[in-house]
C-alpha cells in the first residue's frame, strides 16, 4: 500500500479508501492500490485552480523545461516502469517498454510546439490580434489499454498550453501512472498536476465539476456519450478519442503472403485491445483463401503467455470483464462463421485468449459490426471494391481504416473514400505526435498531436483594437 500514492496538490497521499489491482496473467492480487474519494477528487480539482495563475503565467520556454525533465525522469527509470506496466496491464514487456520509450518521446516533442499570436489585420482602421489562452483546469481521463502513453497524449499539451490538470487513470491500470506521479511531484510546482483513482465513480463528477475547463477523454463510444452530456452543464470544452471499428480492405493485386504480417500484427497488438487495431479484414475472392491461410498461419505460431516470460508475443486481456466480453465474440463468431485458428482459451489462471481468426463471416454478425477490443480477427470476403468500401463505410465509428495493394492509384482513391480519421496505405497503425489523429463519425470529437492538438487546450481570443 506504502508504494503507491495519490498526487494531490504536490504532495504524495494515500487514498481515503484501496482498492485491489489484479494482475490479469496470473488473477492474483499485484498491488492494493490507494482509491480515491470524491473529497480527494474536489481536493485536487481546487489544488489544479489554485496553481492554476501562477503556471498560466510561466513562460512556455519554463513550462517546457519541465516537461523535457519530466521526459528524462521517465526514460531513466524505463525498466522499473515497464515492467510495472506488464503485470498491471498484461502486454508483453517489450511492448511495456516500447510504451514507455514512446511516452518520453511524445512528451519530448509534444513540449515543443510553439502556441504564438497572430496578427490578423494591422492597418490605419484597426489592429486585430488572435491570441490563445488557456483554459484553466483540464480533466483527463484515461482507458487500460495504453494507461501511460495516454496520459502524454494529453498532459504535455495541456501543460505547456498553460493549464493545470487532474489525471484520472482506469480503475484496473493505475499503478505505473502513479508511478509517474512520483516523477511529477518532484519536477512541477504543487497543484499543477494531480492524480487521483477511482472504481469507476469519479468519472462523472469529474467531468460535471464546475471548476474543470475542459475533458479530454480517451475510452469507450458509451462512456464518450456520457462525458459529452456530463460537459453540457458548464460547456466544458471537449476532446473524445473513442472507440473504432477499423477495416483492413485487402485489393485483388495485394501479396497475401507479403501483407499477412502487417494485417496480424496490427490486429492482435496487446491481444487487440487497441483502438486502431485492424478490427475487420475485407479481402477480395482472388486472395481471399490465400489470406485466410497466411492470417491463421500466423495465428497458430504466436506465443500466448505472461508478458514477462521471455518470448510472450500476446498476452492476457487487461480484465475479467473484457476477458468475458471477448469470449462472447468467439461464441458469435463460431454460430457466424467459420474459426480457422484459435477460438479457445488457454487452459491456466490469467484471461488468455489465443489469437483467433474466423472466416466466412459476413456483415450483420457481432464479430464485424461490434469493437471487438481483442484477439479475434474477422476475414470476409468480397467481389467488388465498391461494395468493400461501402460495407467498411456503413458503421457508426470512423478512427482509422487501411487498404492494401500494389496499384497505389487504386488504393489511394478508396482511402480518401474511407470515411475515417486515420487512412493508411499498405500499413496500419502508425502514428506520431507530429500527425494530427481523430476519429469521424462516432469515434470522436477534435483530434490530439500536433499543432491541432495543442489548440485544443486554448480559448482563442480576438484583441480589436482601433487606430
Ligand atoms: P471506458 O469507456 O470503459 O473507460 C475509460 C475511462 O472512463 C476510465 O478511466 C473509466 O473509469 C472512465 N469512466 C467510466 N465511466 C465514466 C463516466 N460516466 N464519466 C466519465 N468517465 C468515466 O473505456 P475502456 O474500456 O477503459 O477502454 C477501451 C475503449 O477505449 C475502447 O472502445 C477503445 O477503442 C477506446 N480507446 C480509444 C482510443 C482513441 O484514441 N480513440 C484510444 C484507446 C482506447
Amino acid at each position: 500500500m506504502d508504494d503507491y500514492r495519490l498526487l494531490i496538490g504536490g504532495t504524495l497521499v494515500p487514498g481515503d479508501m484501496t482498492m485491489d489491482v489484479i494482475n490479469p496473467a496470473t488473477e492474483e492480487v499485484l498491488a492494493v492500490c490507494p482509491r480515491g474519494s470524491e473529497a480527494q477528487l474536489d481536493a485536487a480539482v481546487a489544488a489544479a485552480k489554485a496553481a492554476f495563475p501562477a503556471w498560466s503565467r510561466r513562460s512556455m520556454q519554463e513550462r517546457r523545461d519541465l516537461l523535457l525533465k519530466l521526459a528524462d525522469a521517465i526514460e531513466a527509470k524505463t525498466d522499473s516502469l515497464a515492467r510495472l506496466l506488464t503485470q498491471e496491464q498484461g502486454k508483453p514487456l517489450s511492448e511495456s517498454t516500447a510504451e514507455i520509450a514512446y511516452t518520453a518521446a511524445f512528451m519530448r516533442y509534444l513540449a515543443t510546439l510553439e502556441l504564438s499570436d497572430r496578427i490578423l489585420e494591422d492597418n490605419d482602421n484597426r489592429r486585430v490580434e488572435m491570441r490563445r489562452k488557456p483554459l484553466g483546469v483540464v480533466g483527463a481521463i484515461i482507458p487500460w489499454n495504453f494507461p501511460v502513453l495516454i496520459v502524454a497524449f494529453k498532459m504535455p499539451v495541456a501543460l505547456l498550453a498553460g493549464n493545470t490538470i487532474v489525471i484520472k487513470p482506469a480503475p484496473t491500470t493505475p499503478l505505473t501512472t502513479l508511478k509517474l506521479g512520483e516523477l511529477c511531484a518532484e519536477i512541477f510546482p504543487a497543484g499543477v498536476i494531480n492524480i487521483v483513482t477511482d472504481q469507476n465513480d469519479l468519472g462523472g463528477k469529474l467531468t460535471t465539476h464546475p471548476d474543470i475547463a475542459k475533458i479530454s477523454f480517451t475510452g469507450s463510444t458509451e462512456t464518450g456519450k456520457k462525458v459529452m452530456a456530463s460537459a453540457a452543464s458548464t460547456i466544458k470544452r471537449i476532446t473524445l478519442e473513442l472507440g473504432g471499428n477499423d477495416a483492413a480492405i485487402v485489393l485483388p493485386d495485394a501479396d497475401p503472403k507479403a501483407i499477412a504480417p502487417g494485417i496480424f500484427g496490427a490486429a492482435m497488438m496487446n491481444a487487440g485491445q487497441v483502438c486502431l487495431a485492424v478490427k475487420r479484414v475485407y479481402a477480395h475472392s482472388s486472395i481471399y483463401e490465400d489470406l485466410c491461410a497466411e492470417l491463421a498461419k500466423l495465428a497458430d505460431a504466436a506465443i500466448v503467455d505472461d508478458g514477462l516470460a521471455q518470448g510472450a508475443q500476446i498476452g492476457p486481456l487487461q480484465n475479467k470483464m473484457q476477458y468475458e466480453k471477448v469470449k462472447g465474440f468467439l461464441d458469435d463468431a463460431r454460430a457466424a462463421g467459420t474459426i480457422i485458428a484459435g477460438g479457445e482459451t488457454v487452459d491456466r489462471p490469467g484471461y488468455f485468449i489465443r489469437p483467433t481468426i474466423v472466416r466466412d463471416v459476413s456483415d450483420g454478425s457481432r464479430i464485424v459490426d461490434e469493437e471487438q477490443f481483442g484477439p479475434v480477427l474477422p476475414v470476409i470476403r468480397y467481389d467488388d471494391a465498391e461494395e468493400a468500401l461501402e460495407r467498411a463505410n456503413a458503421s457508426p465509428w470512423g478512427l482509422g481504416g487501411s487498404v492494401w495493394g500494389k496499384d497505389r492509384d487504386t488504393a489511394y482513391d478508396i482511402a480518401t473514400r474511407m470515411d475515417s480519421g486515420t487512412v493508411w496505405i499498405n500499413k496500419h497503425l502508425d502514428f506520431g505526435p507530429n500527425i494530427p489523429f481523430g476519429g469521424a463519425k462516432q469515434s470522436g470529437i477534435g483530434v490530439e498531436f500536433a499543432e491541432e492538438g495543442l489548440h485544443e487546450f486554448t480559448q482563442v481570443q480576438i484583441i480589436n483594437e482601433a487606430r
